[in-house]
């Protein structure tokens, strides 16, 4: 069983690049049978040896791996899968981090080890309406989430890609409007331009640490909504790698909170 102090190795199936700037890896083991059936969402850890590669026998006793979060966008129970989609974040001097890299290069029938799932607090769907954003890497998360949500569902769906053909199909109810934000349209100053429905909203919100400070602000604060009805949570922080946005994250929450 997949239980979080038990990581376990899961072999890549299936590589596709789905959209210019994400890639799907499809990860099986029989091992898997055993994930809640509604994992849909979960967060999982990817686990690297220290200089980037798999094989975590080069780790020196007492070395810790090095651990990269991504979502399981997709469980199927039946095949035994995980479906897991990588943004292909690139820095200017051609630069990315362990996982991007991994999933950009990685073939068939190569292995890595995961622990997990984790899971995400739901959205409270006690209310009159949802306002849900998110960037590229809480996209897979978004997809997940919005398709749980009753028929009857309205509000925002605001999610930032890198370009258009970044766009991808999502199960959202039919009163939801869908905003596609691309290149370098702000997502708070964009989210924050919409109109504010009546009633009580739920909000879920995950995306780069600044962002996400700015709608925090807003959502918490100039909106005024319980924190209750509230997830948000930076997803990854420009120029910092998960390890040193980890740290930041959590003296960010105790300022906070
Ligand atoms: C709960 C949770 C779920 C997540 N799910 C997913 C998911 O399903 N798919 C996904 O792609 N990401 C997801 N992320 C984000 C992912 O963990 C980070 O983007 C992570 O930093 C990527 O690791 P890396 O090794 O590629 O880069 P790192 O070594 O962590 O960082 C190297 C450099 O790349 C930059 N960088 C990192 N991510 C990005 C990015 N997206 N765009 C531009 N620059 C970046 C960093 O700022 C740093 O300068 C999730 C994060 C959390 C907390």
């Amino acid at each position: 069983m997949m239980k979080k102090p038990s990581p376990q190795q899961l072999t890549v199936i299936h590589s596709e690049k789905i959209s210019p700037n994400m890639r799907r890896i499809t990860l099986h083991d029989n091992v898997l049978e055993n994930l809640p059936k509604d994992c849909d969402g979960s967060y999982i850890k990817l686990l690297f040896n220290q200089s980037g590669g798999t094989d975590l026998s080069s780790l020196k006793e007492g070395e810790r791996p090095v651990m990269r979060t991504y979502t399981i966008r997709k469980f199927d129970a039946e095949r035994r899968t995980v479906e897991v989609d990588f943004v292909c974040h690139l820095t200017q001097d051609l630069q990315c981090g362990f996982a991007a890299r991994w999933a950009m290069n990685v073939t068939v029938g190569e292995t890595i080890t995961v622990a997990g799932p984790g899971n995400i607090q739901d959205m409270n769907t006690e209310v009159d309406w949802f306002f849900m954003v998110a960037d590229m890497t809480a996209l897979p998360a978004l997809s997940a989430k919005i398709q749980k949500l009753p028929n009857n569902a309205k509000g925002y769906a605001v999610i930032k890609i890198i370009e258009k053909a970044d766009i991808q199909p999502l199960k959202a109810p039919d009163n939801f409007r869908v905003i596609w934000l691309t290149g370098d349209a702000p997502l708070a100053s964009n989210v924050k331009s919409l109109d504010w429905l009546e009633g009580t909203a739920s909000v879920w919100t995950a995306c780069e640490f600044e962002s996400m400070r700015e709608l925090r602000q807003y959502f918490r604060n100039d909106k005024e909504v319980p924190k209750e009805n509230i997830y948000i949570s930076s997803y990854w922080k420009q120029g910092v790698s998960e390890d040193g946005h980890k740290v930041i994250k959590q003296q960010d929450a105790k300022e906070y909170s």
